[in-house]
């Protein structure tokens, strides 16, 4: 089995330590500081061996040089084309390869968009989605197309079963929830969604992870066939090409500018 613990970091980051409940090996996603992790591991009693780096945003790999320095045996993983990018990266994912911690064995999925290099990692019916899918939301496009990261969404991480549980890199859910509403105000799942992550959050409380039946429910960016969704893209461009990836690159700005 595997128990996974969420380490809220920085202002709004998510990191995850992942532990293998039979060997007391642990992984860690995403370290964006080295002291909570450091913490964590103490408090849980684990070997931390491997560090898994959705992309190389400074925000997910800030603390590896640390961790790297304390715990010299860590495995560092990446995808193949984040070489030089991920600090202290020492496997280099390509496809068909498996991720593997204590007797944890997982596999990735290539999900350009956010970053060239974005990668999920997928454990049995865990994923870790770093800054490609957020609870009702996506990542910026900052080096990749539209249809790239709709393909990574809707194609990639929408090809796993629906019970998947979804965790991701930041706690954006409330604004994200807000502008799910602002293109489908019909949708009583993204309203109630909301009214339950404003009460998680006023308590302290997290809202990670999701499941991607939750997604398909209230995730604009998953839901392009949406007929409401598509009225509201077309009152703001009269004259829309209604295909879905046409809506998903308006919906992305709209985001931007929301
Ligand atoms: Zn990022
Ligand atoms: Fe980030």
């Amino acid at each position: 089995m595997m128990k996974i613990v969420t380490i809220p970091c920085l202002q709004d980051n998510f990191a995850y330590l992942l532990i293998c409940e039979k060997t007391q090996h642990a992984a860690i996603v995403d370290p964006s500081e080295a002291i909570p992790v450091q913490k964590a591991v103490q408090q849980h009693g684990v070997r931390l061996t491997a560090i898994l780096n959705t992309h190389h945003h400074w925000d997910h790999v800030n603390g590896n040089q640390v961790l790297k320095a304390n715990f010299p045996e860590l495995k560092i993983f990446g995808h193949e084309s984040d070489r030089g990018r991920i600090p202290e990266q020492t496997e280099f994912l390509k496809n068909g390869d498996s991720v593997r911690f204590g007797e944890q064995s997982g596999t990735f999925l290539h999900n350009p968009g956010h970053t060239s290099g974005a990668v999920t990692y997928v454990f049995g019916k865990t994923a870790f989605t770093g800054d490609t899918l957020f609870a009702a939301g996506c990542g910026r496009l900052f080096e990749g197309t539209p249809a790239q990261m709709y393909d990574s969404l809707n194609l990639q991480i929408g090809g796993l079963p629906d019970e998947t549980e979804l965790y991701f890199g930041h706690e954006y859910t409330e604004a994200n929830l807000r502008f799910a509403l602002s293109v489908e105000s019909g949708n009583a799942e993204i309203q109630n969604k909301l009214t339950a992550v404003t009460e998680l959050r006023s308590s302290g409380k997290f809202s990670t992870p999701t499941t991607l039946a939750e997604e398909r429910r209230t995730n604009p960016f998953m839901r392009c066939s949406s007929a409401e969704i598509h009225a509201s893209v077309k009152s703001k461009e009269p004259g829309h090409n209604l295909s879905e990836k046409e809506i998903f690159r308006t919906l992305r700005e709209l985001k931007n500018k929301f």
